[in-house]
């Protein structure tokens, strides 16, 4: 490794190569013209006003939902399916454990307990074999996750859980908007998913997210709730004469403002999910040829997926081989990353399980995962650098491919 001494060592501060972070937010369309617009035109800024009706209105149209409440976050929009779900204590759901932590914590809060599933090697979504085995009464919640985008495997986990008419599908699909199977919508699943327009995401406005009502029935009761437990949505409609308190709830909306920002992104969809696609693709294009000689496992996409292109993974053969990989991409400047640290291991993890169990295939996995810097304004020549980077971090030579 003299080349990477050298850089590192020696050389004068600007001959460093310039920095790739992990992820970079970009402006994609006409996200601050709307923002004013939204302050200037229309005078609405709280929630609930012109812009969050056409971005409910977009997704809507996209899943195919009753309803769509956008929330200040996925997390908030998690936090309302339990309390739509009436979560109490007594009660338990199944989140994969590599996951994320609000994805058991919203329900946490309710008083529930955990049950972590493993995942499935391939697409690195809820195992439906372990399911299985984890389900019994107290279960009222499965809320797998579509990992990277790709579509976890929905139909072995219906499968389960017609066998257990008390537990409810929600899907946490913060990576996978616009995401489908053989032309089916991520997020048209559960009887509700949620969705991320936090930074990190696809499509972004800092902080934000949604709820989507997949069942008419559940319509009139999370309009109570996302409005402070009050029938003011009824009452804005002319069907009351007045509002007032009915039910739980909370201040789930998210600003108008904000919601200006997010409909500037969707309206760049298209354009997004090609600049996403062209960097995936050219990682899985100059990454292929290597994967055999350094045993990099790169994504799964199953036939019939359309993936959502929210990250890009390689899994190293081992942890030490990963975590020497990250020390010396970062030393030269790319800002790799690892990802889920297994939930039920965690203290958290450990203190609000139902019981203790196994997750071997988590473990596994996420010790050799690493995710690579991935934006929609990432450069073709970023991603060839960071190929380039991760070759020579893991001692092969760039040149003879
Ligand atoms: C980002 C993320 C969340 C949390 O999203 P917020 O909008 O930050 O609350 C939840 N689940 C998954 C899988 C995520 O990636």
């Amino acid at each position: 490794m003299s080349l990477d001494a050298d850089r590192t060592a020696g050389g004068a501060p600007d001959a460093a190569p310039p920095f790739i972070p992990f992820n970079r937010p970009s402006l994609e369309g006409q996200e601050m013209e709307l923002m004013r617009a939204s302050v200037e035109e229309g005078g609405h800024t709280s929630a609930d006003g012109p812009f969050s009706a056409q971005v409910a209105d977009l997704l809507r149209a996209e899943v195919g939902a009753a309803s769509v409440l956008l929330t200040t976050s996925c997390t908030a929009a998690l936090e309302m399916s339990a309390l739509l779900l009436d979560i109490a204590p007594g009660d338990t759901v199944v989140v994969p454990s590599f996951g994320f932590v609000t994805t058991a914590l919203a329900y946490v809060r309710q008083g529930a307990r955990v049950l972590f599933c493993d995942i499935d090697e391939h697409t690195l979504g809820l195992d439906p074999a372990h399911l299985d085995d984890l389900m019994d009464d107290s279960v009222r919640a499965v809320v797998p996750i579509h990992y990277a985008g790709i579509r976890c495997d929905v139909d072995g986990i219906q499968a389960v859980l017609d066998r257990w008419p008390r537990a409810a599908l929600i899907e946490d699909n913060a990576h996978g908007l616009f995401g489908r199977h053989d032309g089916r919508p991520l997020g048209s699943y559960g009887r509700f998913s949620a969705l991320s327009f936090h930074e990190t995401k696809n499509f972004i406005c800092g902080e934000g997210g949604a709820l989507i009502v997949n069942r008419e029935s559940d319509v009139e009761r999370a309009n109570i709730l996302y409005h402070k437990g009050t029938n003011r949505q009824a009452f804005l409609h002319g069907q009351v004469d007045k509002y007032s308190w009915q039910d739980v709830g909370s201040s789930f909306g998210l600003s108008d403002v904000l919601a200006a920002f997010l409909y500037g992104q969707l309206q760049q969809r298209t354009s997004i999910l090609h600049k996403r696609k062209t960097a995936f693709d050219r990682y899985q294009r100059l990454l292929e040829p290597w994967a055999d000689e350094l045993g990099l496992r790169l994504p799964h996409v199953p036939d019939g997926c359309e993936q959502a292109y929210h990250m890009f993974y390689v899994l190293l053969p081992d942890e030490p081989t990963r975590n020497r990989t990250l020390a010396r991409l970062h030393a030269n400047g790319v800002h790799a990353t690892f990802h889920y640290v297994p939930l039920h291991s965690s203290p958290g993890g450990q203190r609000f399980a139902a019981r203790a169990g196994e997750c071997p295939v988590t473990d596994r996995v996420a010790g050799r995962l690493l995710r690579l810097p991935f934006y929609t304004s990432l450069t073709i020549t970023d991603a060839e650098r960071v190929v380039s980077e991760l070759l020579r971090a893991l001692d092969a030579d760039p040149h003879a491919a």
